[in-house]
């Protein structure tokens, strides 16, 4: 089960990035239960810079 927010800048793209995203997920990973949103702006943007993984945490204070 695999579940995350793809951001793409122009929404012409979306459908060949959401297929491209299933099919990775199934032949580079074997998840082959996902659910995944396409957006060009995250509606909960705060959140999702929280546990985004690309990005490096912030230093502990
Ligand atoms: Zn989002």
């Amino acid at each position: 089960m695999f579940s995350a927010h793809l951001r793409v800048s122009d929404a012409a793209h979306s459908a060949r990035v959401l297929q491209e995203a299933t099919d990775a997920l199934r032949t580079r990973f074997d998840v082959y239960f996902s659910t995944l949103q396409v957006e060009q702006e995250c509606l909960d943007e705060q959140a999702a810079s929280d546990i985004d993984i690309t990005r490096t945490p912030p230093a502990q204070g």
